[in-house]
């Protein structure tokens, strides 16, 4: 639906240029120089004049603010929302395991929402189709220059692609990836791989097709198994341990071309072919900087490193006992760092202790941290001593955005942390990295 022309400020940096001009929370930027904003990208493209002229409403009345920028000065406001025209983009595709479609009846109506929006790509690293772009999208990213974008390719074959995302008008990927190559948009690529559908010789044909592009635009190729729920209707299913350990073969044969040819892996495996297979993950070196660890490839050897970095100066033996709770497919790892701990701390058999919660909910098949719900950690951790503080994973909590946009601290099944507390009688909190959870237990 259509809202208001312009965003609503959410809070306002001191020292900035917004706080100097008197731009306040609830003052609603309708344009900056003429031009009417759409998203904070706007804000951002529109706000780096050296002059500016805002038309901004405070308490239903117009008002025209002049300033001229000092050198380095930024606006500095925060909106309650980063778009403004409309929530988000809607995906127009309908993949077989798209995970709207996996969702168990009943649960809040954002967490029905596909989204596929080009600009949450650009603000927040979301992976994007780029089959509902219109013309003015395009107009928009060549005046803006949007970069870089996260772009889910899963094949280059354009009669697989569109199958694979239920779409028969689905325009070609390779096309649209030289536009933007056109455009200087670097794309950091994902293949979401389904057993039967895209692995074996179309993998092979996606990623010589991508490396042709490579840098040009494209500047990494993250590798995701399929994730399924127990209400997947379709015919597709998870690969087995045998199966990861086949993936990661044939795609670090590609890795090892790369790195002689480029200097660069270029393609990269998420973090579960390694977890599904009982294999070591790589180390940082090959993960050439990063480039898609909030897309879960690298965080497992982030997690290792910044324990091998916190283990040097732990205190010890005084860190209050707790209970870290996870989902079964990282309890292998958590429980080496758990039981390295314990060690450390002389507490061999007290202390700190690993609950991996099966996942009841969404059912077994599903072995993610992020997906577990309150309800399943509260009857997982019934009649286990758990000592002083009980951590769940930040990933289980919904974001400001993420997560179907819950009230923050609020778990799918719509339960607060706070709530998990009482209902455990001790204190939970939420941890995303080791150094937090350390902080929570000194
Ligand atoms: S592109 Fe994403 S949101 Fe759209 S149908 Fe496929 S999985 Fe669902």
């Amino acid at each position: 639906m259509a809202k208001e022309p312009g965003g609503v400020i959410e809070a306002v940096e001191p020292g900035s240029l917004g706080a100097r001009i008197g731009l306040k929370p609830g003052d609603r930027l309708a344009s900056i120089n003429g031009q009417p904003l759409r998203d904070v990208i706007d804000v951002q493209f529109y706000g780096a004049e050296e002059v500016l002229e805002l038309v901004v409403e405070r308490a239903g009345r117009e008002m025209l603010i002049k300033a001229e920028r000092d050198y380095g000065e930024e606006l500095g406001l925060a909106f309650v929302h980063p778009t403004f025209d409309v929530d988000i983009r809607r995906c127009a595709n309908d993949c077989d395991f798209c995970f709207v479609k996996q969702n168990r009846r009943g649960m809040r109506r954002s967490l029905y929402v596909k989204d596929d929006d080009y600009r949450y790509s650009f603000l927040f690293g979301n992976f994007v189709t780029l089959t509902n772009l219109s013309g003015d999208d395009w107009r928009r990213l060549e005046e803006q220059r949007l970069s870089p974008l996260y772009v889910s390719v899963h094949a280059t074959e354009l009669e697989l692609r569109r199958r694979f995302l239920g779409r028969n008008d689905a325009p070609d990927v390779m096309e649209q990836l030289r536009r933007l190559a056109g455009l200087g948009i670097e794309v950091h690529t994902q293949v979401v791989l389904v057993p039967g559908l895209n692995d074996g010789e179309h993998l092979v044909r996606t990623l010589t097709d991508l490396a042709v592009l490579y840098r040009e635009p494209v500047a990494s190729v993250g590798v995701v198994p399929i994730g399924l729920t127990r209400y997947h209707q379709g015919r597709c299913r998870t690969y087995t341990a045998d199966e990861s350990r086949a993936i990661l073969e044939q795609i670090d044969e590609w890795r090892a071309e790369n790195r002689r040819e480029r200097g660069y892996r270029f393609v990269y495996p998420s973090d579960e072919w390694y977890l599904v297979a009982g294999q070591e993950v790589p180390p940082a070196s090959e993960y050439d900087g990063f480039p898609q660890v909030e897309n879960g490839v690298g965080m497992v050897r982030q997690l290792l490193d910044e324990w091998e970095e916190l283990k040097a100066n732990l205190p010890p033996g005084d860190l209050r006992p707790a209970t870290l709770v996870c989902g079964t497919l990282i309890a292998p790892v958590l429980a080496r760092i758990v039981a390295e701990l314990n060690r450390l701390q002389d507490k061999a058999d007290a202390g700190w202790q690993v609950v991996p919660v099966v996942n009841q909910f969404f059912g077994p098949v599903t072995t993610v941290s992020g997906l577990l719900t309150g309800q399943d950690v509260i009857t997982a951790l019934q009649g286990h001593p758990l000592g002083q503080i009980v951590l769940l994973p930040s990933a289980m909590f919904a974001g400001q955005y993420g997560a179907g946009s819950a009230s923050p601290g609020t778990t799918l099944d719509d339960m607060h942390i706070t709530e998990i507390a009482a209902r455990l009688g001790v204190p939970v909190a939420m941890a995303g990295t080791a150094a937090e959870a350390l902080d929570l237990l000194g």
